[in-house]
């Protein structure tokens, strides 16, 4: 897509999901854009792994499709329609360990009444939930202390807990309430309760007649890193990889970016916008002036624990379970070390040879950041022993693919605000400069994909 003349000048640093759909977006809208990427290929944090009939994901394993924008959005993009793959309708199930064993997360009040993932007493303690009285509005809870209070313990240690392990990788005791969860905290601020404020949605959606979008969990047939390469091949020149960027200056409300391109050509080009998706802790290290670098570098605490995340084939008689589901999470109470494994081949068509099946299971985060440091063979024998425990798995992997994240998800812990303050405080200082990514609007590509929309 051709920009006009005079069209404002965008310059995005990083080409994760953030900075290419925010690209995109822009070109779409005649925007001229130059997107600048630190690594030879595209994607950040999206990235898929095939070897012959197997693909396993590093990274991001679906996509929540929840608005018609994103989906329009996603259409946008040359190529990717036809690419499209749909969750299969047991993506719905899931599953949560108790003593040593998965149950099935109920789906509906008859099965939440009979689960046996909860205790009667645990059940009992929800009907208490629309008389608990909301938080003060101006305390700041966790994630575990809102949860207790509205729900009880048993419900945080085998339902909360392990969701924010499977999501985050963190620990709900330091997630603040309201930036890692902000609907459950606006249920409780604007409708006194989680139970409330549920039942307040569904009569006002019924007043309103909003349509309600239809939720989809998709991916791509080649796996989620189409997504990045194919916003990518879109971007075409405007698109540069591998390249180092050698200085970023302010001039009025401009900004005269260098880089050197992986030939040791050097660019300097004058922008308008420039816009920062790189992640939080790599702000510091970005060239520009020292007055600046000193303002970000307070962003560059934020933490990212490391997770691993390795993918195991097995034959698939050598699995008791019949992994009929998007997954199984593990509480922390349950004391083991693999926090959760998806079922890939079961979610989505052609993951895994005929008869055999994908498991990935990930390890360390907040919970035991020691374990996803660990080398490939040492995680092997560590997770094999769980997923024979918990899902009956027999004999050696057909198939291993190990990616550690050193940095993987930031962590919204308490006292979040005072980044959220910061990035505001810095974009009106610096006219023209823009933070974005996973660490300003939410983690979910969801949230990402939404963020660039709405630049
Ligand atoms: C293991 C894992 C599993 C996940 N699972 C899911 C999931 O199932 N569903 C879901 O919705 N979300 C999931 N997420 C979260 C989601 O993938 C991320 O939040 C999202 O991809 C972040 O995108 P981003 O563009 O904001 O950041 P990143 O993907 O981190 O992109 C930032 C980019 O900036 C580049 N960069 C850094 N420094 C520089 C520099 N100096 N110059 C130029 N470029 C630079 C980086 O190389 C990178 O490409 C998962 C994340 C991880 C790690």
């Amino acid at each position: 897509m051709n920009a006009s003349k005079n069209a404002p000048k965008t310059c995005i640093i990083g080409a994760g999901i953030s900075g290419l759909a925010r690209a995109w977006q822009l070109q779409r809208s005649g925007q001229d854009c130059t997107v600048l990427e630190q690594s030879a290929l595209a994607g950040g944090a999206v990235r898929s792994h095939r070897e012959g009939d197997t693909l396993a994901e590093e990274g991001p394993n679906s996509i929540l499709l929840n608005s018609h924008e994103i989906e329009a959005f996603l259409n946008s993009v040359p190529g990717l329609q036809e690419s499209i793959v749909e969750a299969c309708p047991a993506a719905n199930k899931r599953f949560i360990v108790r003593n040593g064993k998965p149950h099935a997360v109920p789906m509906g009040p008859l099965s939440a009444i009979t689960t046996p993932l909860w205790s009667f007493v645990a059940k009992l303690r929800v009907l208490k939930e629309p008389f608990v009285r909301p938080a003060p509005s101006d305390g700041e809870e966790s994630v575990a202390e809102f949860v207790r209070r509205r729900l009880g313990d048993e419900l945080y240690r085998y339902a909360i807990n392990p969701l924010v392990g499977g999501i985050y990788a963190g620990d709900p005791e330091k997630l603040s309430l309201p930036h890692a969860f902000p609907n459950l905290h606006a249920l409780d601020q604007n409708h006194g309760g989680l139970i409330r404020g549920a039942i307040a949605k569904v009569w006002a959606a019924r007043a309103n007649k909003i349509p309600k979008p239809r939720k989809r969990i998709i991916s791509f047939k080649d796996g989620m890193a189409e997504l990045p390469e194919k916003l990518a091949a879109a971007l075409s020149d405007d698109l540069h990889t591998a390249v180092s960027i050698d200085s970023i200056r302010q001039s009025d409300t401009q900004w005269t970016v260098s880089w050197t391109s992986p030939c040791g050509m050097v660019t300097e080009r004058l922008f308008d916008q420039l816009i920062v998706t790189a992640p939080a802790h790599r702000l510091p290290h970005l060239p520009f002036d020292s007055i600046l670098k000193q303002h970000l570098g307070s962003l560059g605490a934020i933490d990212y624990p490391p997770v691993s995340v390795l993918s195991l084939g097995f034959k698939r008689t050598n699995v008791a379970h019949p992994i009929d589901g998007f997954g199984v999470l593990v509480p922390e109470c349950e004391g083991r070390k693999v926090l959760g494994v998806l079922f890939p081949s079961s979610v989505f068509s052609k993951r895994a040879p005929q008869d055999e099946v994908l498991l990935t299971a990930f390890v360390g985060g907040e919970r035991q950041p020691e374990c996803a440091t660990i080398d490939t063979q040492t995680l092997i024998a560590t997770v094999l022993p769980e997923l024979e425990q918990l899902l009956g798995v027999t004999g050696q992997p057909t198939f291993v693919h190990h990616k550690h994240w050193d940095k993987a998800i930031p962590q919204y812990k308490l006292g979040y605000s005072k980044h959220l303050a910061k990035i505001k405080w810095i974009e009106q200082r610096y006219s023209g400069l823009h933070l974005a990514g996973n660490y300003c609007t939410g983690i979910s590509l969801t949230n990402c994909l939404e963020a660039a929309l709405d630049c």
